[in-house]
C-alpha cells in the first residue's frame, strides 16, 4: 500500500531503493541534483528525497528549491555532497546508511592491506602471463605484515571493524581522531603527524569533506617513513595525491593501497603507473549482499520517516530534526 508522499530521486539510485519508493510511495525522478530540473509540481509536492550522498553535490540551492522537503535519505554512510549543516538549520532530516556496511568495508580494507605488502595481485599477474613455468618463483616479497604497526585515522565504526581484524592478525594497533574513544585501551595520538611516526602501516578511514581535505599530505608522508604502507579505505578528497604519488616514487614510503580517489571515477595516471601501488576501483561495500542491505535502509528511513515520524539513522548534523507532524 502507497504512502500518500512524493519522494524525488534525483540521479542515479541503486535498483533496489527505486523499486520499493516505487512500491511505497509516489515517485518522481530527474536526472541530476539540479535545482533547475525540479518542475513546479515536484517544487510543490516533494517531501523527501532519496540519494547517493557521496555523488553529486545536494546543497543550499537544491534545499530551498523544495520548501515542503522533509528528509533527504543519502545511500551509503559517507555523505560529505550533502550539505547536512544546511539540511539541519533548516529543519531538514537527513540519514544514511551505517553499520549495514562496516563489516563489508573492513573485509575490503584488510584484503587490500594484504595485496598491498604482499603484491598477491602482481604474483597473480605473473602466473597468469605464463612467466611461473618459464621464469621460475615471483620473487619474495619485501614486505611482510609480521611486525608491522598499524594505526588507524579514524577509528570509528568501520575503524573499529578493521583494528578487530588486524588484532587477529597480530599487529600492535593504535589511532587518531579528534577525540579519544571512550574506554579504549589502544593508544591515542592527538595528532595525525604523531601516529603517523609512531607507526609504519597508516589505514585511514576518516569522512571526506572540508575539516579532512588532503589532510594526508606530504608531512605525513615523511612521519610514516621509508618502510610505511599507506592504506586509505575512506575519502579520496582527504589525501594530497601529488604528494602521495611523489612519496610513493621518491620511497619516502614504500607503498599504498587505495580504494578512493580524489576525483572519482578519474584515477591520477602517475598512480596508475607506480609498481608499489594497489588500486581499487570504489569497491569497499560493493557486494550484492551489502549493497542491498544499504538500499534497504535508505527506504526504511523513508517508510520510518513517513509512517511514524522516526529516522532510523540520522546523521549528526541533523539529529536534533523532527518530524513536522510530531511538532
Ligand atoms: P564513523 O563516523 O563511525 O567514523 C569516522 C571516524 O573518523 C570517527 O572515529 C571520527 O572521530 C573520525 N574523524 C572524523 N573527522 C575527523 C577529523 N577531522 N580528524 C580526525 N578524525 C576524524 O564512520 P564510519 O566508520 O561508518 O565510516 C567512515 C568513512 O568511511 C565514511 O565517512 C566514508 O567516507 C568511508 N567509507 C568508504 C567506503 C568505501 O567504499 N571505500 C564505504 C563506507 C564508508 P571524531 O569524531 O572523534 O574525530
Amino acid at each position: 500500500e502507497k504512502l500518500p508522499v512524493t519522494i524525488l530521486v534525483p540521479g542515479r539510485l541503486h535498483e533496489r531503493s527505486v523499486q520499493r519508493i516505487d512500491q511505497s510511495f509516489r515517485m518522481v525522478r530527474i536526472d541530476h541534483v539540479q535545482p533547475d530540473l525540479l518542475t513546479p509540481e515536484m517544487k510543490r509536492d516533494v517531501r523527501g528525497v532519496a540519494a547517493m550522498g557521496f555523488l553529486e553535490p545536494l546543497g543550499a540551492a537544491f534545499i530551498d528549491a523544495l520548501p515542503n522537503l522533509e528528509i533527504i535519505a543519502s545511500f551509503g554512510v559517507g555523505y560529505d555532497a550533502i550539505d547536512a549543516a544546511y539540511a539541519g538549520s533548516k529543519g531538514v532530516m537527513v540519514t544514511n546508511t551505517p553499520d549495514v556496511l562496516t563489516e563489508e568495508v573492513a573485509d575490503t580494507a584488510l584484503g587490500l592491506l594484504l595485496n598491498t605488502v604482499r603484491e598477491l595481485p602482481r604474483a597473480e599477474a605473473y602466473l597468469r602471463a605464463g612467466r611461473w613455468e618459464k621464469e621460475g618463483n615471483y620473487p619474495l616479497t619485501p614486505m611482510t605484515l609480521r611486525g608491522r604497526r598499524a594505526g588507524i585515522f579514524g577509528m570509528g565504526r568501520i575503524g573499529m571493524a578493521i583494528a578487530k581484524r588486524l588484532e587477529a592478525f597480530g599487529l600492535t594497533i593504535a589511532y587518531h581522531n579528534r577525540r579519544p574513544v571512550e574506554g579504549l585501551a589502544y593508544p591515542y595520538y592527538p595528532s595525525l603527524e604523531e601516529l603517523a611516526e609512531s607507526v609504519d602501516t597508516l589505514i585511514s578511514v576518516v569522512p571526506g569533506g572540508a575539516a579532512t581535505e588532503k589532510i594526508v599530505n606530504a608531512k605525513i608522508f615523511k612521519a610514516l617513513g621509508p618502510e610505511g604502507v599507506f592504506i586509505n579505505i575512506g575519502r579520496g578528497s582527504t589525501v594530497d595525491e601529488e604528494a602521495l604519488i611523489e612519496a610513493l616514487r621518491e620511497g619516502t614510503i614504500r607503498a599504498a593501497g587505495l580504494d578512493v580517489f580524489a576525483e572519482e571515477p578519474h584515477v591520477p595516471q602517475g598512480l596508475i603507473d607506480l609498481p608499489n601501488a594497489v588500486l581499487l576501483p570504489h569497491v569497499g561495500s560493493a557486494s550484492v549482499h551489502t549493497r542491498n542491505a544499504m538500499a534497504d535502509l535508505v527506504v526504511d528511513n523513508l517508510i520510518s520517516w513517513f509512517s511514524n515520524g522516526e529516522a532510523l539513522t540520522p546523521v549528526a548534523e541533523t539529529a536534533h530534526v523532527v518530524a513536522k507532524a510530531k511538532g
